[in-house]
C-alpha cells in the first residue's frame, strides 16, 4: 500500500471510558484481516514524558525496547498487536513544546512569531505522520488522551481537524468514543452527553465519522437512530461498546457491532476477508476455562492503585491462560507486613512476587516477606526492586552481613550489597536518565532460567538506577544464591535464583512489558506453573 491511512480516536463525556482499549481491540480486528496497524498515543499534559510521574497520578510507566518512558496504554497496544511499539508510540503536549521551543533557539523559524497554530499544529501533524511515513504500516491509529473540550487537548484536536482536511476524508478518520447513561429512576438510557460532546468536537470544526458508545445496556435500535440524527452519524457507525467480563473479549464484541467492517468502507479498503481470530479466541477458551486455581500475593507499595501494577496483573492473565489456571492475585500493601504477621498473611498463597518500586519505603516489609517465603520454600518472584531486595535479604539473614542494604536506602551503607551504578553517579537530571530499555543477557545453561527461556540469549528491559554489588559476588553464590543471568557487556547481574529452592527467582529486568496475548512470558508461565505444583502439594500435607 502507498500510505497509510490514519484513524483518530477522541473521547468525550468522561475521561477513563477505555480508549486505549477500543483502539487495541479495532488494531486486532485490522490485523486480523491482514492489516500492519500500529497505535499511538498523545497525551496532553506538559511532562515531556510519564516518567516522572509518581504511579498514584498516571499508573505504571511502560516502558519500550527503545528506552522511551511511556503511558500505560502503550502496554495494551504491544499486548494486543504482539508487536512493539517505541519512543515515537506517545508523545505529549512537552514533548511538542520542547521541540518546537528547541528549534525556535536554533533559529528555524526565521525570525517568524512562533504561535500555537500553525507551529505548536504543526509539529503535532508531523509527530502524527511519523510512524504512517515509515512505511511499515498500512494503518497508523491515534488515541488522543484526556476528554473533548479540555483546554489541554485543544491543539491537538486543531491538528487532527487540519489533517483530516489536509489527507482527505477517505485517508483519516474519526472515532468518537462517548458514554451512554442508564438512568435507573427513569428506567433510560441518555443519549443527551453524547449529543453535547459530539456538538463540542463539532465546534473545533470535526465531524466524527464513528460513534463508539460505551453503555451498561443493550443499545435499542430507536437510541441508535437518534444518535444517528443529532450527531450526523449513519445508523451502521452507531457502535455498542458494552462492558466486558474481560478487556480481550472488547475485540469480538466489536467485531459483533462490525466496527472493522464500517472503518474499513470508511476509508475505502478492502473489508471482504474475516478476520482471523483464531489464536485469540483460543486464549480466551483457555482463560475462561480454567482447570486449576492460584493465588498470588503481590507485594507492593502502590497497590492502592492497581494500575500502578498494569503490566504484571496482565502478564498473571496471559500466564493463567497458557497454564489453564485463574490466578487470583491479593494485593498486600508492603508497609502493613512485619515478621510477625507474614505467617498468617501467607498461609493460603501458592506464590508471592515482590514488585518493582523506588525508595525505602515499604522495604522491611518486602524484606519480612522474602525471607518468609525463601525459609518455607514458597515460590517466589521478585521484580528489579523485588530482585534486589531478595539480595538484601539474603545478605542479612543467610551471609550474616548486618546491615546490608540498598544505596538507594542509604547513602553511607557499610554493606551496600546493591550499589548504584557506575554511570549513575553523575547523573542529576531525574527525567529519562536511568537505565532503560532493551539490554542483552546471557544465561547459564542448566539453571532454573535457562530451563525457562530454552536459551542462553535473551534481551529484557529495563528501568532502574542501582545493581547488585559484584564484589560480594562470590560470597553470594557460595552461600547457595546464584546469578544466573549476567549481560554479557558489562558484567551486570541480571538474574538470581536460590539452588535449594523449588522456585526463587529474581530479576533485574522487568519481564512483564514483553508478555502478550500470543506470546505469555515465560518466566510468568512457569511461575504460574510452579504454584499450582505449590498448591497440590499444600492440598496433600493438609
Ligand atoms: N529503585 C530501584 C532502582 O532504581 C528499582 C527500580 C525498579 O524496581 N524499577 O534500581
Amino acid at each position: 500500500m502507498a500510505s497509510a491511512k490514519y484513524i483518530f480516536v477522541t473521547g468525550g463525556v468522561t475521561s477513563s471510558l477505555g480508549k486505549g482499549i477500543i483502539a487495541s481491540s479495532l488494531a486486532k480486528l485490522l490485523q486480523a484481516r491482514g492489516f500492519t496497524v500500529t497505535i499511538q498515543k498523545f497525551d496532553p499534559y506538559i511532562n515531556i514524558d510519564p516518567g516522572t510521574l509518581n504511579p498514584y497520578e498516571h499508573g505504571e510507566c511502560y516502558v519500550t525496547d527503545d528506552g522511551a518512558e511511556t503511558d500505560l496504554d502503550l502496554g495494551h497496544y504491544e499486548r494486543f498487536l504482539n508487536s512493539p511499539t517505541s519512543q515515537a508510540n506517545n508523545v505529549t503536549t512537552g514533548r511538542i513544546y520542547n521541540s518546537v521551543i528547541t528549534k525556535e533557539r536554533q533559529g528555524a523559524y526565521l525570525g517568524k512569531t512562533v504561535q500555537v497554530i500553525p507551529h505548536i499544529t504543526d509539529e503535532i501533524k508531523r509527530n502524527i505522520c511519523a510512524l504512517g511515513e515509515t512505511g511499515k504500516y498500512d494503518i497508523v491509529i491515534t488515541e488522543i488522551g484526556g476528554c473533548v473540550g479540555d483546554i489541554e487537548s485543544l491543539p491537538f484536536i486543531e491538528a487532527v481537524r487540519q489533517f483530516k482536511w489536509d489527507v482527505g476524508a477517505n485517508n483519516a478518520i474519526v472515532i468518537h468514543l462517548t458514554l451512554i447513561p442508564y438512568l435507573k429512576s427513569a428506567g433510560e438510557l441518555k443519549t443527551k452527553p453524547t449529543q453535547h460532546s459530539v456538538k463540542e468536537l463539532l465546534e473545533t470544526g470535526i465531524q466524527p465519522d464513528i460513534l463508539v458508545c460505551r453503555t451498561e445496556r443493550p443499545l435499542p435500535q430507536e437510541i441508535r437512530k437518534k444518535l444517528a440524527l443529532f450527531c450526523n452519524v449513519h445508523i451502521n457507525s452507531v457502535i455498542e461498546a458494552a462492558d466486558a467480563e474481560t478487556i480481550y473479549d472488547v475485540p469480538l464484541l466489536m467485531k459483533k457491532e462490525k466496527l472493522d467492517e464500517r472503518v474499513l468502507i470508511k476509508m475505502k479498503l478492502p473489508h471482504d476477508q474475516e478476520p482471523n481470530l483464531e489464536s485469540w479466541k483460543e486464549f480466551l477458551g483457555r482463560l475462561k476455562n480454567p482447570s486449576e486455581e492460584v493465588t498470588i500475593g503481590l507485594v507492593g507499595k502502590y497497590v492502592e492503585l492497581r494500575d500502578a501494577y498494569k503490566s504484571i496483573a496482565e502478564a498473571f492473565i496471559h500466564a493463567g491462560a497458557h497454564n489453564e489456571c485463574k490466578v487470583n492475585i491479593r494485593w498486600i500493601h508492603s508497609e502493613t507486613l512485619v515478621p510477625d504477621n507474614v505467617e498468617t498473611l501467607f498461609h493460603d498463597l501458592d506464590g508471592v512476587l515482590v514488585a518493582p518500586g523506588f525508595g525505602e519505603r515499604g522495604i522491611d516489609g518486602k524484606i519480612a516477606a522474602i525471607r518468609f517465603v525463601r525459609e518455607n520454600k514458597i515460590p517466589f518472584f521478585g521484580i528489579c526492586l523485588g530482585m534486589q531486595c531478595a539480595v538484601v535479604e539474603f545478605a542479612r539473614n543467610v551471609l550474616g552481613l548486618e546491615g546490608a542494604v540498598s544505596r538507594e536506602w542509604n547513602s553511607q551503607a557499610i554493606h551496600p550489597v546493591i550499589d548504584m551504578m557506575e554511570d549513575q553517579k553523575n547523573v542529576t537530571e531525574k527525567g529519562g536518565t536511568m537505565r532503560l530499555g532493551a539490554y542483552p543477557c546471557e544465561i547459564k545453561k542448566g539453571s532454573k532460567a535457562y530451563h525457562i527461556y530454552g536459551k542462553t540469549k535473551i534481551m529484557e528491559r529495563h528501568r532502574h538506577r542501582y545493581e547488585f554489588n559484584n564484589q560480594y559476588l562470590e560470597s553470594f553464590e557460595k552461600a547457595g544464591m546464584i546469578p544466573t543471568g549476567i549481560n554479557p557487556d558489562n558484567g551486570l547481574v541480571e538474574i538470581v535464583e536460590i539452588k535449594d529452592h523449588p522456585w526463587f527467582v529474581g530479576v533485574q529486568f522487568h519481564p512483564e512489558l514483553k508478555s502478550t496475548v500470543v506470546c505469555p512470558h515465560p518466566l510468568f508461565v512457569q511461575f504460574v506453573k510452579a504454584a499450582v505444583e505449590y498448591a497440590t502439594k499444600r492440598m496433600v500435607v493438609r
